[in-house]
C-alpha cells in the first residue's frame, strides 16, 4: 500500500502551495491540490518548505568529543585530547555517539551526511535506527589494512565509501589499494585534502609536488573523478582547481573547522565552480566545529566569501543553498534537494512564527542570515517524518545513553 503525506499550505517561493508525498517521493506540487483517500495530512499554515541539507563531510561519533581541548595546538590537540580518547570508542559508544549526531542533524535539518570514521557496522545500525541517509566511509591510515576485513552491511538508506584519511596519512600503496578498491566495489573516495598549510609543505617536501597533483600523479583523480570527495580542499594553487574541476570531483568546504582550527579562510568557492569541480558544505566533526549545524556552515560559508573578496555579491544566499543541500545530494547520488515533484521527499518546514521570519519580506534570506536551527519545526526524510515539532521519536533514551557512554570516555 502506498503511504501517502500531504502537507498543506506551505510558503514555497512566496506562494502558499500543497505539497504530495507518495512514498519516499514529491509526487506533486501546487495550489489547492486534492487530497487522496487515505493520506496523512501536515498543517503547513504558518510554514516555509525548503530542501533539507546534506552534510558532507562529518565524523558522527565524534560529537561524544564535543568541547574537549578547544582551543589548543593541533598536534597537541590530537595527541593529548583526541586520540587517547577515541582509541576508548568500542561499538556501545560508537552507536550512541551516531545516534546522537543524527537527533542533532535531524533538529537542524539534515537528512544526509557523509562521514568518514570506524566500526562502521555499528555506525550504520544508528543510522537505520535514526531514519536519515549516511554514506559512511571507512578510514584508512598507512597501508590501508583496514581494507582486509571491510564488509559492509546493506541497510536501505545506508551506503559507504572508502576513506583514506589524508596523503600525509595513508602512503603510496595505501591510497593506491585505496582506489583499486573504490574502483571495483564502485564507491566514493572520501579524502582530507589540503586542508592545511603544513599538509601541502610536508607533501611539496616529501614528494615535490602539492597534495592533488600528487593524487594526479598516482592516477587517482583519472580512476575515480567525480567518485572523489576531498573535504577541505583549502590551499589550492591555480592548477589543483583545474585537477579538481577537469575530474569532477566534489570538494567540501568545511568553514567553521578551518576556523576554528586555524588552518585558513580563503576557500576558491567561485574559481573551483568555474572549474567544474561540485562545491559543497559539511561541518566536519564535532570536536572541530562543535555542533552539526548546516545553517550555520553556510551562513559562515557566505560571510567568509563576502569577507575575504570584500565583495557583499559573493556567495548569494541561494548558490550557497545549493551547495548545502542539492550539490551534496547530487555527490551522494541522490535526487534530492529540490521540493519538485519527482525528487525524494526530503525536507523540512520552518516556522514562520520563529522572530527570525518577523518580518518575512525575504523568506530564503531569513533562513540563511537571521535564523537558528531551532526555527525548524518538522522535518521529512525519504517520504517519512522524523521530526515533528521538534519531536524526534527516543530522543530522551539517545540523550541519557550518549551521556554515559561520554562520561566513560573522559574517566
Ligand atoms: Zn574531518
Amino acid at each position: 500500500m502506498t503511504n501517502t503525506l500531504v502537507i498543506q499550505g506551505t510558503l514555497l517561493n512566496d506562494l502558499r502551495t500543497d505539497i504530495i508525498i507518495k512514498d519516499n517521493t514529491i509526487s506533486a506540487v501546487g495550489q489547492q491540490l486534492a487530497v487522496p483517500q487515505g493520506a496523512e495530512i501536515i498543517d503547513g499554515c504558518n510554514t516555509a518548505v525548503f530542501p533539507t541539507f546534506a552534510n558532507m563531510h562529518s565524523h558522527a561519533p565524534m560529537v561524544l568529543l564535543r568541547g574537549v581541548g578547544d582551543d589548543t595546538p593541533l598536534d597537541l590537540w590530537l595527541n593529548n585530547h583526541i586520540w587517547p580518547r577515541e582509541r576508548r570508542l568500542d561499538d556501545e559508544a560508537i552507536y550512541w555517539g551516531t545516534r546522537l549526531a543524527c537527533i542533532e542533524m535531524i533538529k537542524s535539518g539534515t537528512t544526509a551526511f557523509n562521514d568518514m570514521y570506524f566500526r562502521l557496522p555499528a555506525m550504520a545500525q544508528a543510522v537505520a535506527d535514526s531514519g536519515i541517509r549516511a554514506q559512511l566511509g571507512l578510514n584508512l591510515f598507512g597501508n590501508a589494512d583496514e581494507l582486509d576485513t571491510f564488509d559492509p552491511q546493506p541497510h536501505p538508506l545506508v551506503s559507504y565509501s572508502v576513506a583514506p584519511h589524508a596523503v600525509y596519512t595513508v602512503n603510496e600503496h595505501g591510497l593506491r589499494r585505496a582506489t583499486l578498491f573504490a574502483q571495483s566495489h564502485n564507491t566514493a573516495f572520501h579524502i582530507h585534502l589540503s586542508e592545511t598549510q603544513k599538509e601541502v609543505s610536508d607533501c611539496l617536501a616529501e614528494h615535490g609536488c602539492r597534495p592533488a597533483e600528487w593524487l594526479d600523479r598516482l592516477g587517482v583523480l583519472a580512476a575515480l573523478g567525480p567518485k572523489i570527495i576531498a573535504a577541505h580542499s583549502l590551499h589550492l594553487a591555480d592548477d589543483e582547481v583545474q585537477l579538481l574541476g577537469n575530474h569532477g570531483c566534489t570538494v567540501v568546504h568545511n568553514p567553521n573547522s578551518n576556523l576554528k582550527l586555524g588552518s585558513g579562510h580563503r576557500f576558491l568557492m567561485a574559481e573551483l565552480s568555474q572549474a567544474g569541480a561540485n562545491v559543497t558544505l559539511g561541518t566536519d566533526g564535532c570536536a572541530s566545529s562543535n555542533n552539526l549545524c548546516m545553517l550555520e556552515a553556510a551562513k559562515t560559508a557566505a560571510l567568509l566569501q563576502k569577507g575575504w573578496r570584500n565583495d557583499p555579491t559573493a556567495a548569494p544566499a541561494a548558490l550557497v543553498m545549493e551547495m548545502a543541500s542539492r550539490h551534496g545530494f547530487a555527490a551522494l547520488g541522490l535526487k534530492a534537494g529540490r521540493v519538485e515533484a519527482g525528487w525524494l521527499a526530503d525536507l523540512m518546514l520552518v516556522d514562520l512564527g520563529n522572530l527570525a521570519f518577523v518580518p518575512n519580506h525575504n523568506t530564503l534570506s531569513n533562513l540563511l542570515y537571521a535564523a537558528h536551527s531551532d526555527a525548524i519545526s518538522t522535518v521529512v526524510c525519504n517520504g517519512r517524518v522524523v521530526m515533528r515539532n521538534r519531536q524526534v521519536e527516543g530522543e530522551a533514551e539517545v540523550v541519557a545513553q550518549a551521556r554515559r557512554c561520554a562520561s566513560r570516555l573522559m574517566g
